[in-house]
């Protein structure tokens, strides 16, 4: 997506090999204009797949998930990472580790709000490794909720993330996929 690509282009940050800060558009401030021209587009490209529900994990992901669930005007469900009251009864739990931070954490989702009469679609802002993508999916299958597909705003394609899901058979739209990124030579764009 030409749009979003001239955005990280124009406002991301590169530090060191495998970490992009994009602060300024998506994950301090955030430019809803931007989330909107981006939820139209996942929109299009999951025109077919009647999804009813958003899910996403905390925290930076929830701010997109949001715009996307008004324009697919169906509710949005985020995976908490901080401890709820909830029993392990009340709730789905999965094991992610935190790319950027290396911690591994559980993450919840109330029982209340998946289930199998759920057709989900997983946002997220970054894919790397894919194991926050694969924790969610994990929650999904708990629930016995079918998995319409994943939408990534920003997918590294140097790592495995990407390969890897679509590898499983896994339906994956990333709006921007990084080729390269360094400090000093800046970032490319692969299709
Ligand atoms: P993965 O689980 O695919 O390894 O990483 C995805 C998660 O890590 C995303 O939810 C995102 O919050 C975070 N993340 C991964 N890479 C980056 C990055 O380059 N920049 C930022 N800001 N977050 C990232």
């Amino acid at each position: 997506m030409k749009l979003l690509e001239e955005r990280i282009r124009q406002d991301g940050v590169v530090i060191g090999d495998d970490i992009l800060k994009v602060d300024r558009f998506l994950n301090h401030q955030m430019d809803p204009m931007l989330f909107k021209a981006m939820a139209e587009e996942w929109k299009r490209l999951f025109a077919k797949d009647n999804v009813n529900k958003i899910l996403t994990i905390e925290a930076s992901g929830i701010g997109i998930a949001c715009i996307v669930g008004l324009v697919f005007g169906c509710p949005v469900v985020f995976a908490k990472k901080s401890k709820t009251r909830n029993t392990p009864e009340d709730c789905y739990m999965a094991t992610v580790r935190s790319f950027t931070r290396g911690i591994i954490s559980d993450v919840t989702v109330s029982k209340n709000y998946l289930g199998p009469s759920d057709r989900v679609l997983i946002i997220d802002d970054f894919l790397a490794t894919g194991e926050a993508a694969e924790g969610l999916m994990n929650l999904v299958n708990q629930a016995g909720a079918h998995l319409c597909g994943i939408g990534i705003a920003i997918e590294k394609a140097f790592q495995p993330g990407g390969k890897k899901l679509r590898a499983a058979g896994v339906k994956v739209e990333s709006l921007a996929r990084v080729g390269t990124m360094s400090e000093h030579e800046g970032i490319s764009f692969i299709d």
